[in-house]
């Protein structure tokens, strides 16, 4: 039994307090969330202060990013996996789409990041996902798969049960416009296929594979209906607590 994992990305949204005030609005929202593990990951600048707020809840939280280093030095402005987990975080959202596109991120670096979370005693959440340019041409399946391979190479088999996998078409994500329950059921279904070619049928099955796209309260049952989605990586409809929760929530809707 896979457990599902919902996470909100609030991307460069929200002061400290702003996060705090939503994080303790949404706490007692999804108390009873026992059938996922729930997760928001706010900016570095609020992550001490949401998790010592969040004490003793079944909110979890993650960092947005980290640097491909593990040791501490001299890498002006990066913030490394450890100093993460220091401030209580416990996943890492990593190759997110806007960091592939804005900020050149390639398959190599977001290998060496997941390494590094990873070694460093987090959960990676790693993101693939095609464009429309890529999707329209028929190449969807070969640009996950590359971006799976390049991403998890290298990984030992006790590693992968700290990978999770979002898929985020890029068409789909802050559009509106949502993969159909099919479309992202297909993909997923493939990116288990590769992940059982590459590493073994058994930890293919274990494999959390989130869907990431424009994921609302009224599109999040379909999706998770789908078997092969095991959670949903949720941008802009996280920031607001209310929202979210009945994403967190989408069984009792
Ligand atoms: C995301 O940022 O990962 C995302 C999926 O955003 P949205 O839900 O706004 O499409």
């Amino acid at each position: 039994m896979r457990k599902p994992v919902i996470a909100g990305n609030w991307k460069m949204y929200k002061t400290v307090g702003e996060s705090v005030q939503t994080a303790l609005a949404l706490k007692p929202l999804v108390a009873n969330a026992n059938h996922c593990e729930v997760i928001i990951a706010p900016v570095f600048t609020a992550l001490k202060t949401v998790v010592d707020r969040l004490d003793g809840s079944n909110i979890k939280v993650a960092g947005q990013n980290c640097s491909t280093e593990v040791e501490e030095g001299a890498h002006t402005g990066e913030i490394a996996p450890f100093m993460l987990r220091d401030v209580g975080a416990a996943y890492v959202i990593i190759g997110h789409s806007e960091r592939r596109q804005h900020y050149s991120e390639t398959d190599t670096m977001v290998r060496r990041k997941v390494q590094a979370a990873i070694s460093s005693g987090l959960t990676a959440i790693m993101c693939v996902g095609e464009s429309l340019g890529q999707r329209d041409q028929g190449t969807a399946e070969a640009v996950v798969k590359g971006q799976l391979t390049g991403g998890l190479s290298g990984l030992t088999a006790s590693d992968l049960d700290r990978i999770i996998v979002a898929y985020e078409p890029v068409w789909a994500i802050g559009t509106g416009r949502t993969a159909t329950p099919e479309q992202a059921q297909e993909m997923h279904a493939f990116i288990r296929r590769v992940f059982a070619e590459g590493h073994s049928r058994d930890a293919a099955q274990a494999l959390r594979i989130l869907y990431g796209g424009s994921v609302k309260p009224d599109n999040v049952g379909a999706l998770m209906a789908q078997e092969d989605i095991d959670g949903a990586l949720v941008g802009g409809a996280s920031l607001k607590a209310d929202s979210f929760a009945q994403i967190v929530n989408y069984r009792e809707s």
